[in-house]
């Protein structure tokens, strides 16, 4: 019997459904998910919706799988082969992917969003999307490479230096690997939360009292946490847009003569380029970014539901589905 997939169907809902399996168009590869990763943007797809979701839609950005079967112009792979995806399907055409920026392509289509994506047993991909996990890398690790990828990208848009001290708020997922990608890089990292309660439960977290940053990434959906990490800017301090915030909270209230005195920078990150997958995977491989150890969670895809009330009560650290386990995993 084939396993069934998960589909957001509204807001707020998703099914698992059965769903047939199509053979690869020309261009397309089709891959049996190994593991999938799951982030807050998941929790965010289910229940508020998310500016570049298209419903209804089988969710999931970070894959890992084996290639099943490719279509007949494909070059890229081979059945049997270990892939990561790399979750956009972009032009090459238009000005942001002549740039080297297809993260922002007009036409950008993402796995997860515009196109059906992991949560699912089988998911098919464009081949231009595959990049080959390297020999030895286990699938549980090499499935970090999506948000490595977007921490990678967020230190390039800051224009990192090695030396440079970097403050990052939030002590989740994607706050452990930015500071990680930041000490790859020569940097000189340091995780903020301001309350003091959860100092103490997360451990290795500072606050930002006294403390001026190169460069400061806001890894929390959180205007606070901005108008903090603004406040602790270093002249000509690099200030990272990272985390999205709802409609409600996007009214920066920013000094713009703060930024004319200190030279400072405001930058956007979103999302990540297809290199940075090849240089994620690169960095994991190499024991660069360790990862192993922040997996907290690893859970059949049908327990969905549990896993995503871990992510909203910030209860765990990177949480692992596999569409192909049976319920009694733990
Ligand atoms: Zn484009």
């Amino acid at each position: 019997m084939p396993l069934p997939s998960v589909r957001v169907v509204e807001i707020g809902r998703f099914e698992f459904q059965e769903m047939p399996l199509q053979a690869p168009g020309e261009d397309e590869v089709l891959i049996r998910v190994d593991v999938t990763g799951l982030c807050r943007t998941d929790l965010k797809i289910v229940q508020v919706g998310h500016r570049d979701l298209v419903l209804p839609r089988v969710p999931g950005e970070e894959v890992v799988g084996t290639v099943e079967a490719v279509g007949s112009g494909v070059r890229q792979c081979k059945p049997g082969e270990r892939v990561y995806v790399y979750p956009g399907m972009w032009c090459g055409q238009c000005p942001a992917c002549r740039a080297g920026a297809e993260n922002l392509c007009r036409q950008m289509q993402i796995m997860g969003f515009h196109r059906d994506g992991g949560f699912a047993p089988y998911v098919s991909v464009p081949a231009q999307s595959v990049i080959p996990v390297p020999e030895g890398l286990k699938a549980d690790e090499a499935v970090f490479a999506e948000p490595l990828s977007c921490c990678l990208n967020a230190l390039e848009r800051a224009s990192l230096q090695a030396g440079e001290q970097i403050g990052i708020w939030g002590a989740g997922p994607a706050g452990t690997l930015l500071a990680r990608a930041a000490r790859a890089r020569g940097a000189r990292p340091l995780k903020i939360h301001p309350d003091r309660h959860r100092r103490e439960v997360i451990g290795g977290v500072a606050t930002a009292d006294g403390r001026r940053f190169d460069v400061a990434v806001v890894a929390v959906g959180d205007l606070d946490a901005y108008r903090e990490a603004l406040g602790h800017l270093a002249p000509r301090g690099r200030l990272v847009v990272f985390s999205g915030l709802t409609p409600h909270d996007d009214r920066p209230d920013v000094s713009f003569n703060q930024l004319h005195y200190m030279e400072q920078t405001l930058v956007g990150a979103y999302g990540c380029c297809h290199r940075h997958g090849q240089e994620a995977l690169a960095m994991i491989a190499d024991g660069r970014v360790p990862v192993a150890d922040m997996v907290s969670h690893r859970l059949p895809l049908s327990q969905l539901d549990a896993a995503l009330t871990l992510v909203a009560q910030r209860a765990g650290m990177k949480i692992l589905l596999y569409p192909w386990q049976e319920e009694t995993a733990g």
